[in-house]
């Protein structure tokens, strides 16, 4: 080991790191009480009901931090009181939108050892009834990115979650549900009274503004950088970009990160306005990116397939038809069996919800062969790249 003697900008990079939570969330004080006054029974008196609240806001509106940040402070109030109450945390699209897949998870913070196969989602909902039951526990249970369970099992598996006390009227209500989605209108599929138990109580993010977003960077510089290092202009700039982007503080943070990378790479002593237009020349919302690493293998591949043929022709969209063909040939080259139609449909509707494609025409499966499949938001040539070398064939 030596150690490098170049000069580094950054004090502590992982401040910036999209899965660091902070300990406070700026000019999102309304909403936090606002949760904490929803939840305030799961304290005084545990069991009685079983709350849901539905945090609604665009990408980078601080929802998942905030979630995240009251479970933190909830399950120290709990413990506080002597109540075993337990903040669970599942991103329903990392699960694929499956609902077995986000019970197991949940199971798993309370049962290590669960058997992993043999049993259907229902069974996995009473199993993890009954193991808070015998072990007392209380759950708040967060569905991040939910859109993705409505969208890969219908109404069906929030009908199930909303009711799941209802078989058990005279036991403690144990599972408490957050919802946490970009907009409302994906629950349009739900049947009424589901619909309205789950919009009882709804908390809305607002997009942050220009200022709002320069306070957040301000205090994320802090911790992040060198003191001095990050001239203000520059964390004007990017509030003032972000602020384009729909008041998106994730693409802001990451903005700042890459600015950094940029005066380290050019061996500048300070992160000026040009590192930060360098950066925003180049970043794309790192929304997309951290979806894309949690794809699945064939869906990487037919995403591999879009990118090739959007790197070579000028062209808006391709068809879904177009869009098989490419896939195939990158199946052959990595060797792997393709997959059918209905698949890779709904590989489409998935890579859409995620907002890495856009599609137009018909959303239904059957006339597929007419639909447009847009790739607006990452640059082909980086997905290109990226997807390339987590598919690992270039490294040999
Ligand atoms: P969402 O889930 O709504 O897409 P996130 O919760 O992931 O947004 O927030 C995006 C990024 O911005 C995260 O790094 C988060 O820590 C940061 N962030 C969002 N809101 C605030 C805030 N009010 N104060 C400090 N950081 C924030
Ligand atoms: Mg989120």
């Amino acid at each position: 080991m030596y150690m490098s003697s170049y000069f580094t900008v950054f004090k502590d990079e992982s401040k910036l790191d999209i899965n660091y939570i902070p300990m406070r969330l700026l000019h999102r004080e309304y909403q936090f009480n606002l949760l904490n006054k929803f939840f305030q029974f799961s304290i005084e008196s545990p069991g009685k009901m079983a709350q849901r609240v539905l945090m609604v806001g665009k990408v980078g509106t601080g929802k998942t931090a905030l979630a995240k940040l009251f479970g933190l402070k909830i399950m120290q109030m709990a413990q506080e009181k002597g109540v075993n109450l337990r903040y669970v945390h599942v991103n329903c699209r990392e699960r694929r939108g499956s609902l077995f897949m986000i019970l197991q998870q949940a199971i798993l913070n309370f049962y290590p050892n669960f058997p992993k196969r043999g049993y259907s989602s229902e069974e996995l909902l009473q199993m993890l009834l009954q193991v808070l039951d015998e072990q007392n526990i209380f759950v708040i249970l967060a569905l991040d990115e939910i859109e993705a369970l409505v969208q890969s099992e219908g109404a069906d598996a929030l009908y199930k979650l909303t009711r799941v006390h209802e078989s058990r009227l005279k036991a403690p209500q144990r599972l408490s549900l957050i919802g946490i989605l970009r907009e409302l209108g994906c629950l349009e599929v739900l049947d009424e009274s589901t619909k309205s138990t789950l919009q009882r109580n709804i908390i809305f993010l607002e997009e942050y503004s220009k200022n709002e977003l320069r306070d957040i960077l301000n205090v994320r510089a802090v911790l992040a950088f060198r003191s001095d290092v990050v001239l203000d202009e520059s964390l004007d700039i990017i509030a003032e970009l972000a602020e384009r982007e729909n008041g998106n503080a994730r693409y802001a943070i990451e903005l700042l990160w890459r600015a950094g990378k940029y005066a380290d790479a050019s061996n500048l002593q300070e992160v000026s306005p040009e590192c930060v237009r360098r950066a925003s020349s180049s970043v794309y919302p790192i929304v997309q990116k951290n979806a894309i690493f949690s794809l699945g293998l064939h869906e990487k591949l037919f995403l591999l397939g879009l990118a090739r043929q959007f790197k070579h022709a000028k062209k808006a969209y391709l068809t879904m038809g177009e869009a098989e063909d490419a896939y195939r040939i990158v199946c052959e080259e990595y060797g792997e069996k393709p997959r059918g139609h209905t698949q890779l449909w709904k590989y489409v509707n998935n890579l859409s919800a995620a907002d890495i494609v856009e599609t137009q025409g018909s959303g239904s499966g059957l006339r597929g062969k007419t639909t447009l499949i847009g790739l607006p938001y990452v640059p082909a040539e980086e997905l290109d790249r990226e997807l390339s070398r987590r598919l690992g064939l270039n490294d040999g």
